[in-house]
């Protein structure tokens, strides 16, 4: 081999060594996960993503859930909807996006019979679910406050980008804008060529796709105790929203219990013999809307409800026992001391 040769070699070796490198360090970041947590719309909201572009992906998914925030906060006094609130029956102009969450949340409302009804701000105040002291309010307090209640009383304008509601009236979002939010951010993953990721915004999760090795993500349903579970879920690509009496709640001298999730009916916290309830579908923001108006309407309707609307899966926790739609029950493990039952 003469000294060209040799260098011809070389520079070949060198080439294919850097090309080795390269494919390495790529393959390395698709396995290895990118993860965020943060605080964000009053719960803890982790993201781990996989694949190249995963910090990319990361930091903007963190941008628009806090862009997002300060459309919907009820307490960040310049937000959209704290506008609406305090506008005193003015029409007020507002993002496109709080537009179209409006008009989707009020479609969840016809849908379940106004169990789902954003305009339950005033009650939720009344019982200090809105970061004020929590107490049992007279029947006479609940009824003035129940008279400010009520869906149909929010005027959307999606030509002008305006939205109202009368005097006394207040919109809360806290029951469906987690769920868009997580929408959201999985488009913005997507978008990064992001092909295997779980996001979990306080009881709200959603996959995208499976984990890298092929497996589906394992969730648990949290036990009616707190810290525990109550058995998991294998899957991959959905969304899997829970509302339950135990996210939020307080107890009056008797040792009854309140929880945050009130019947627009009665005003009044939602009693249920059901600790949580779970939607299993393929958008963060259905699930949330529906699993807080199945918590309100009760299992049985829910049923009713998923025999006219495919593409839901349920569970509830009821002490012990865990129900499943069958849809779901060979994905679920229950966990120590709990029994399935498939309804
Ligand atoms: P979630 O945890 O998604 O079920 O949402 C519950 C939150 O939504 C509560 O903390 C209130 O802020 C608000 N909320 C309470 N009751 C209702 C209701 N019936 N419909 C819509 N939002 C509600
Ligand atoms: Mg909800």
């Amino acid at each position: 081999m003469n000294s060209k040769e040799i260098r011809v070699i070389s520079a070949v070796l060198l080439l294919a060594l850097a090309i080795g490198m390269i494919i390495y360090r790529l393959s390395v970041r698709e396995e290895t996960p990118g993860t965020e947590s943060f605080f964000g719309m009053n719960t803890i909201m982790t993201i781990t993503a996989y694949g190249e572009f995963r910090d990319e992906a990361l930091y903007s998914a963190k941008l628009t859930v806090s862009e997002l925030e300060n459309m919907f906060s009820v307490t960040i006094p310049d937000s959209d909807v704290s506008k609406i609130n305090t506008a005193d029956g003015e029409s007020v102009g507002v993002d496109e996006k709080l537009v179209y969450i409006t008009e989707t949340a009020l479609e969840y409302s016809a849908l379940t019979d106004g169990a789902f009804d954003i305009t339950m701000y005033p009650v939720s105040k009344l019982w200090g679910f809105d970061g004020g002291e929590n107490r049992v309010p007279s029947d006479e307090e609940i009824s003035e406050v129940l008279k400010n209640v009520g869906y149909k009383k929010i005027s959307v304008d999606d030509k002008a980008m305006t939205i109202s509601v009368p005097r006394g009236t207040g919109l809360d979002y806290g029951a469906i804008a987690k769920g868009y939010a997580e929408d959201e951010t999985v488009r913005t993953l997507k978008n990064l060529n992001i092909e295997s990721a779980i996001i979990n915004f306080g009881g709200s999760i959603s996959m995208i796709g499976s984990k890298p090795s092929g497996k589906p993500w394992v969730i648990a349903i949290k036990s009616p105790e707190g810290s525990g579970s109550a058995g998991t879920l294998a899957l991959r690509d959905c969304s899997v929203v829970t509302s339950g009496k135990h996210e939020r709640f307080f107890t009056d001298a008797d040792g009854r219990e309140y929880c945050h999730i009130m019947d627009p009916n009665t005003g009044r916290p939602v009693e249920s013999e059901f600790d949580s309830i779970t939607v299993i579908c393929d958008s963060a923001m259905m699930g949330d809307a529906l699993s807080t108006a199945f918590y309100v309407k009760g299992w049985e309707w829910a049923l009713s409800y998923r025999s006219t609307h495919p593409g839901i899966e349920l569970v509830g926790v009821s002490g012990l026992t865990v129900y499943l739609t069958e849809g779901i029950a060979d994905s679920f493990t229950p966990a120590e001391g709990f029994e399935a039952v498939i309804r």
